[in-house]
């Protein structure tokens, strides 16, 4: 706001002061002393009490009482400005100089923008399909919608069969199921990743390992992967799976792992929670293991508010994953059970959201890529932040735009990093706090990429940035110009 043209001081007469609120609609003009310093705020409000005491719009303002007007120094965050604001049910903050010089006047409308990580992302025909299952009635785990969403995943990734499930973890569980981990297994697992990926391992009762990351891709480092084989093998103990996360968007390194697993005749479950529309030397991410899954929990890149999917090339996997995950109901007209079952189907309600949110992403990833571009571009020369690498074999979705700073540039931390941001309303994240460091898993083996541990110093380092494919390109920008401020 022009402060020079809401000024006014107390020679001012009240039909000026009236013109002035009537043109600017802001609701306030600033009195200002002789010496150019803040006195108060003057309202409307204020006006017709003159008024009624007396004044005539010929008056002067010399009647209006003393008051102390809620002000804010000029280095404030939208943070204080808010709660400042909250604290006295006011909309306008009056911002002062060192000088006690009214510089500027923050509206709440103008800093209420709070930008978040990353939110849903409704499209135009989620409701249709919705509403096709309250009109048919089908409002039951299964249905039309499940079948029509499981076959329109499977035809977009190029795979033959998938089972909607009622989460990312559910889908996990079901792959270690399915490949008859249990209580004397050991299943590898990325460290670097969210807790969900690994907890199905302990569910099964069965002991994780824990892989590092490389530096490229932040992924599963394949020289990590080879020495935790090579260590099994001469334990005689080989893993039953190698669960492969992919981080933020991006697809790990998946040749030299596959050809490791295929060596050691081991399988692989590729977690594609976070990177579904990703692509690894142009094939699909979730198309890697013998058992891939998506999660469409509400922060992924689609979401069906909860949900996920198992992916498999095999029928017979398919058909057991479906058993399992209806209760293992034997083929009897009774109800006879011979193995442990679990509810984990998705409903058919919520698969409709699912096919609606499908039509969609391919410009979800497009939003999600511009939005890295924005950052990549508008951070390029600030020397002590580094975004997450793409290397050329990957086309990462960056359903996360992920960064690290430099310690040798600078002695502000990742934690800094978040604080500032938060006061300007901004939500970023840690890296996840990798596995092999959480009090959970302190027993678990940890094979790190070579002398130093790779994941220790992404989440040391590291952050998460608003990466919603709904930001606007001011709010990136907003984002890019506080981060410039540091
Ligand atoms: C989100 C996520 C999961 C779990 O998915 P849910 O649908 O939330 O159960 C698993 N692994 C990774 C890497 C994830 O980010």
């Amino acid at each position: 706001m022009n402060v020079q043209s809401i000024s006014v001081s107390r020679e001012t007469q009240v039909r000026e002061v009236l013109a002035i609120l009537n043109a600017t609609g802001g609701g306030i003009v600033l009195l200002v002393r002789a010496d150019g310093t803040f006195e108060r705020t003057v309202t409307d409000g204020d006006i017709r009490r003159l008024m009624i005491d007396g004044s005539t719009i010929e008056s002067s303002l010399d009647g209006l009482p003393k008051a102390s007007s809620i002000v804010i120094d000029e280095k404030y965050t939208r943070r204080d400005a808010l709660s400042l604001m909250n604290q006295h049910v006011i909309n306008h903050l009056v911002v002062l100089d060192a000088n006690g010089k009214a510089i500027d006047v923050v509206e709440r409308s103008r800093i209420d923008d709070q930008i978040l990580l990353s939110t849903p992302h409704m499209g135009e025909s989620e409701l249709d399909f919705v509403q096709q299952a309250f009109t048919t009635n089908w409002i039951a785990p299964l249905g039309p919608n499940v079948d029509a969403f499981e076959n329109e995943v499977v035809e977009l990734i190029g795979s033959k069969h998938g089972v909607a499930v009622s989460s990312g973890t559910a889908a996990i569980h079901l792959s270690l199921l399915l490949l008859g981990v249990g209580p004397e297994d050991t299943v590898f697992c990325s460290s670097l990743t969210f807790a969900a990926s690994v907890n199905p391992i302990a569910y099964q009762g069965a002991r994780p390992v824990l892989i590092d990351s490389e530096p490229d891709s932040w992924n599963m480092s394949p020289k990590a992967l080879e020495r935790a084989l090579e260590s099994a093998k001469r334990a005689g103990k080989l893993p039953k799976a190698v669960i492969v996360v992919n981080l933020y968007g991006q697809s790990a390194d998946m040749d030299p792992i596959q050809e490791l697993c295929r060596q050691y005749g081991v399988d692989i479950v590729e977690d594609a929670a976070e990177s579904m529309g990703a692509k690894y030397k142009g094939r699909p991410s979730g198309t890697f293991g013998r058992l891939g899954i998506f999660s469409f929990n509400g922060n992924k890149i689609i979401t069906t508010s909860g949900g996920g999917m198992l992916i498999t090339e095999e029928r017979e996997l398919a058909q057991r994953a479906r058993f399992l995950a209806t209760q293992a109901r034997d083929p009897a007209p009774h109800y006879q059970h011979s193995t442990i079952g679990y509810n984990y189907r998705m409903s058919n309600i919520l698969a409709g959201v699912g096919r609606g949110q499908l039509r969609m992403l391919d410009d979800r990833v497009a939003a999600r890529r511009a939005v890295f571009d924005l950052y990549s571009e508008g951070l390029a020369d600030i020397d002590w932040l580094e975004l997450m690498p793409e290397p050329e074999w990957s086309n990462s979705t960056h359903w996360l735009t992920a960064a690290t700073i430099r310690p040798d540039v600078t002695n502000r931390s990742a934690s800094d990093v978040i604080g500032l941001l938060s006061n300007e309303l901004i939500e970023a994240r840690p890296v996840w706090k990798p596995m092999h460091m959480q009090p959970v898993f302190a027993d678990a083996q940890y094979f790190p990429h070579d002398n130093e541990s790779v994941s220790t110093g992404l989440f040391e380092r590291g952050f998460c940035l608003p990466s919603g494919s709904n930001l606007t390109k001011e709010q990136v920008e907003r984002i890019i110009a506080v981060i410039r401020k540091m």
